[in-house]
């Protein structure tokens, strides 16, 4: 992503804290009090603009959903998503995902998405994709026993890196679709990276990924 230098986003992020928490490891262990209820918590790591996560949570409103975005420029725009819509049960953080343990005990995210990851294609830089075992052992430790990634991409490469990661890591792959737009799964919500890709004639994949159980 391209990203232009927007010296004003931190000040504006700051304006609304009803929407972005500035201080996460606060949080950790209070996420229900943060949203005022004990609603399921879903997470998008790397929420981009963050048209999917708003959208999810217009369309589930007895869920709550946090987006994720290390970048302050990006995500100041899923801010004007949520000013605009006024949506109680979504929120952001800027922050970098290697730093999910700090802000969250071990079952208090019910779910995370992943959506058109960086794929990062040079081999040097693989530990640097989102599916990447040390994220994996991330997410693991933040979701429930046997809790789920559903991730979607239009790169062939990072998913096929990313099925067998999940797969090295004793993960089991509960739905792929290799043609997500032209399958018969329902419900689907576009992210703008999707949007772009699928205009453009990729293909979309997904998969529904879920850790095994440790008990
Ligand atoms: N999910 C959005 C979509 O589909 O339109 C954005 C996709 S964009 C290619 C990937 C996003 O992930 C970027 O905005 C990037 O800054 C963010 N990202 C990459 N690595 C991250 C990390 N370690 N922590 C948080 N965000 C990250």
């Amino acid at each position: 992503m391209r990203l232009k230098h927007k010296p004003w986003a931190k000040d504006k992020l700051n304006d609304f804290p009803q929407y972005v928490i500035a201080n996460p490891e606060d949080c950790n262990g209070k996420w229900n009090e943060v949203f005022g209820n004990d609603h399921p918590l879903y997470i998008e790591v790397g929420t981009g603009k963050g048209r999917f996560i708003t959208e999810m949570a217009k369309a589930n409103p007895h869920i709550n959903f946090l987006g994720i975005e290390v970048y302050e420029s990006v995500i100041v725009h899923a801010l004007d998503k949520l000013i605009e819509s006024e949506i109680p049960n979504c929120k952001l953080l800027s922050v970098n995902a290697n730093d999910l343990r700090n802000f969250f005990n071990k079952g208090e995210v019910s779910r995370v998405y992943l959506n058109f990851s960086d794929p990062w294609p040079k081999t040097r830089h693989a530990k640097r994709r989102l599916t990447y075992k040390t994220y994996l052992s991330i997410y693991e430790d933040i979701l429930p026993d046997m809790g789920e990634i559903h991730f979607k991409t239009d790169n062939q490469g990072l998913f096929e890196y990313s099925l067998i990661s999940m797969s090295h890591y004793g993960m089991l792959l509960n739905f792929i679709s290799l043609d997500l737009h032209n399958s018969d799964y329902e419900g689907n919500i576009m992210t703008e990276y999707e949007e772009k890709f699928s205009n453009k004639g990729s293909r979309i994949y997904r998969v529904e990924a879920q850790f095994p159980s440790k008990k």
